[in-house]
This record gives C-alpha cells, structure tokens and sequence, in this order.
C-alpha cells in the first residue's frame, strides 16, 4: 500500500467503524438505569417489652435506599386473578426507545392489621445483625415495602433527578381487590423506614456479649436491574453488654457501601451509646404502626 493512498483507506475503515458504532447503537438503545444506594442503619434504639414473664430487648433502627442512577425504579405490580399474589416487573426506561420490561423481579402482597392494609413490594430490604467471630445473628420479619419517594437527596443535585416527588401513593390503601400496583422511587429521591415501625428492628434475646455488624441490604438477590451493585450495602459495628440482664449497646463505626465494619475503622470512629427507648408496650403498638398509612 502506498503512502498517498492510505489516509483514503484509513478514513473508509474510520467511516465503517463509524457505521458499525451507530449501528450497534441503534439496535441497543441505553437503558436509564436506577442506582439503589443502601444508606447506613439510623437512629437506632433499645427497646424493651414485656412479654411471657420476662422482659425482651430490641434493637430498632431507621433505614434508607436511595436512587441515585440514570433513570427510576419502577415496579409494576399484577395478577389475572384475585386469588392470587401479584406478580412484580421491572420497567426499565431507556434514551428514544420505548421502555423495557424485565418480567418477574419478585412478589407483591396486600398485608392486613388494624392500620396497616396495603400492597407490599416483598424482599425489597433485608437487616442482619450478625456476630462479629461467632454463628449468632437475627434477622429481620419485615412485611414489605411500599416504595415511595419519601425524601429528596441532598445537594448536589442529581443530573436526572426530578423536580418534585413522583411516587408518593400509598399502594393501594385498603383495596385489597386490585388487579395492579405501581411503586418506585425516582431519581433524587429515597424511601425511609423509621426505627421500631413494623420490621424495624430486632430482637436481642439469646445474643451474648461481643461485637456486631448490624447489615442493611437493598436488591440482595440482584433481581432488581442497576447501574451498579457494590453500593447496595450499609452496616454499623456495635458492642453489646449486659449488666444484670438488660442489654448496653455501643456504637464504634458507621460504614456507607460495606457490609464489612472492620475493628480498624471502628477504632478511628469513637464509640457512643445506643440510647434507650423508655415506652413500655413500645413493641405491640408498632406492630400497628405503618410507614404510608396514617
Ligand atoms: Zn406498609
């Protein structure tokens, strides 16, 4: 090949793998993906209750997902009878195309107590507290969620967020009969649960003195389609002693993006007390209690 004839051939193949890029392109339009980011357990509480003639011992925490991606989480809840659950989708928008369903990403369910009586989005968020070296851990009994856009993100302001709050029903407030739900949670906004409503916490009993990771975990079982997943999980490291039977919490870390809170880390933090929740009964009243209902 000549040296005056290669620009031409250089520029045919740049202006092919042109066309092969726009055509790829074409055929695989980019999808605005959420980015569910887990924060850290929040304010969190012993509890106490009374209960079979002794006193049990919770541990109640707040916790928050936020989006932080491309475009919304979008859940689209239905079923063909009314025998049945709902089966839950995911609607996935993308750049000048129309939006993609991705079938099947989990379950929803109308739950029923005095006041609380809506469609829950299932397995949406899980909380652990697992001993640091050792086999004990609780787990949490939560119902579900009703996804919403509970509270916006903090400056700086998300290139894709919107401008007010889209997601803010309350799933199907007592219609136990719809065929169909939506929930989400869009960009720049989060869902919040606080400590001690229904699910918020765990029970103390039978955990011995140590240390411990309390984990918050969004999308566990990677269902949920996301930009990225390795911030799909927040932790605390606690300590936990008891004197004369009644437990004394400390937190010694706080750890955005990890389920690992190493002693490392929570030697640089500090440690402070978990403080105490007084109310006695606190444990059958906030099994009423409901993050969207009141
Ligand atoms: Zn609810």
């Amino acid at each position: 090949m000549s040296s005056r004839l290669a620009p031409a051939v250089v520029g045919g193949l740049l202006l092919l793998g042109s066309l092969t890029f726009a055509t790829a392109a074409t055929a695989a339009p980019r999808a605005l993906l959420p980015d569910l980011d887990q924060e850290a357990p929040s304010s969190l509480t012993v509890s106490s209750s009374p209960a079979g003639g002794r006193t049990h011992y919770f541990l109640g925490f707040g916790s928050a997902v936020r989006n932080i991606g491309d475009g919304p989480l979008l859940i689209d809840g239905h079923r063909r009878s009314r025998r049945t659950r709902m089966v839950a989708d995911q609607i996935v928008d993308r750049a000048g195309a129309p939006p993609k369903l991705v079938r099947g990403v989990g379950g929803m369910r109308y739950v029923v107590s005095p006041d609380h009586q809506h469609w829950h989005y299932l397995g949406f968020d899980h909380y652990t507290l697992r001993q640091v070296g050792g086999a004990h851990r609780q787990r949490d009994h939560k119902s579900g969620f009703c996804l919403g856009d509970r509270y916006a993100v903090p400056p700086p302001v998300l290139p894709s967020a919107g401008p007010a709050p889209v997601f803010t029903s309350r799933c199907g407030l007592k219609q136990p009969g719809r065929m169909r739900v939506g929930e989400g949670i869009s960009v720049g906004y989060g869902d919040y649960y606080a400590a001690n409503l229904e699910g918020q916490y765990v029970s103390l009993d039978g955990m011995p003195n140590g240390e411990y990771t309390l984990v918050h975990r969004v999308n566990a079982d990677h269902r949920l389609r996301e930009l990225r997943y390795d911030n799909d999980a927040a932790s605390v490291r606690l300590s936990l002693h008891w004197v004369s039977g009644v437990p004394n919490l400390r937190v010694l870390a706080m750890c955005q993006d990890s389920a690992r809170c190493s002693a490392r880390r929570a030697a640089r933090a500090g440690a402070r007390p978990v403080a105490r929740v007084a109310r006695a009964g606190v444990i059958g009243d906030r099994r009423l209690l409901c993050c969207c209902c009141a």
